[in-house]
């Protein structure tokens, strides 16, 4: 009797195909609920699939712009929202006006809803043309260790979302204050949900590693009918990058497009949801295998599977859609127009 083997598409590993288990494209904490979600089967072995699950996956859900998008988006209820630290994601008002600009913001649960909430804090004025100071809770609990006061002008203003919120900081403020010996003089309350908010989001090879991956995880499952396609040593530096962050000599993620304040696929303008393709083709003189992946429509990027691909040429020129509307992952034709002429 025979036991059945399978071939590791990261660690290229020959072993019983009892020890691989199901790896999903996209991961599934951002694509639960999707119908004929893509996976592979007996492709990624169980200590890979693991090792992804806790070093990649996790982080992506829970730290990055892309774990509020799965609250935002219902694919994660939003009574899970304590589980989103936002790590790499910075919330910000944003203003022409120095008072108004750079008031940190939490997301918050209110009814059901994902919303903003301001951080509680009061904006000091500062004689002269100096920024404002905020200070928060914490920093009149430390009696403002660290703080030079020497050009406070003593006017003051309140961020705070509740007039208990207000009260509290207010008694404690002046407590502080009086101590100091700078007397404060409430000079208004910011009216909160009338300042618009930006997101900052950080990227890190971290990230980038879950987005090679989607495209590799990809380029796999559309070539499946081309047996070994996706273990031909062409793809080893991609695979050494993505399992063991060994950065390769080429530029292997690549945004498409700005990436910065803003998503780069405004989502009222594209089709909601998950994209990812996969292609064979020519640059100049040499073939390239490249992927492009963009998760709920924000952020676009090119992975560079093989810069420099000299085997055999099959027809790859693949693209899916996970479809929020439908929820569907569905083959697509076209592309978002910033993904077609790349
Ligand atoms: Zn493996």
């Amino acid at each position: 009797m025979s036991i059945k083997e399978a071939q590791c598409i990261y660690c290229l590993e020959k072993k019983p195909a009892t020890e691989f288990n199901t790896e999903h494209v996209i991961q599934h904490s951002m694509t639960a609920g999707i119908q004929d979600n893509l996976t592979l089967i007996e492709r990624v072995c169980a200590d890979c699939n693991s090792y992804f699950d806790k070093h990649l996956d996790r982080a992506l859900a829970k730290d990055t712009i892309h774990g509020l998008d799965r609250l935002r988006e219902k694919i994660k209820p939003i009574s899970k929202l304590r589980e989103f630290t936002g790590r790499n994601v910075d919330m910000q008002t944003a203003s022409d006006h120095a008072d108004l600009d750079g008031a940190p913001v939490n997301i918050i649960n209110r009814n059901g809803e994902l919303t903003y909430a301001l951080k509680p804090h009061l904006v000091i004025e500062i004689k002269g043309d100096r920024q404002p100071v905020r200070l928060f809770r914490e920093d009149l609990l430390n009696d403002l260790t660290g703080f030079d006061l020497s050009h406070v002008s003593g006017r003051v203003k309140f961020w705070a979302e509740t007039e208990e919120e207000e009260r509290e900081l207010w008694d404690l403020a002046q407590n502080v204050f009086t101590k100091l010996g700078h007397p404060l003089q409430p000079a208004g309350t910011y009216i909160p949900g009338t300042i618009p908010v930006f997101a900052e989001v950080e990227f890190g090879i971290r990230e980038f590693r879950t987005f090679a991956k989607v495209a590799f995880n990809y380029m796999a499952r559309v070539t499946e009918h081309i047996p070994g396609f996706a273990l031909l040593q062409y793809f080893d530096d991609a695979r050494q990058f993505i399992r063991h962050g060994t950065m390769p000599q080429f530029g292997i993620v690549q945004p498409i497009g700005n990436v910065g304040r803003y998503g780069i696929l405004g989502q009222e303008e594209y089709p909601l949801g998950h994209f990812a393709d996969a292609r064979l083709h020519r640059n100049g003189v040499v073939w390239q295998v490249s992927g492009r992946v963009t998760l709920f429509n924000r952020f676009g990027w090119l992975v560079m599977l093989c810069p420099d691909y000299r085997g055999l040429h099959y027809p790859i020129d693949r693209m899916h859609h996970w479809n929020f509307q439908t929820m569907r992952c569905e083959p697509f034709a076209g592309g978002p127009p910033s993904m077609r002429n790349n």
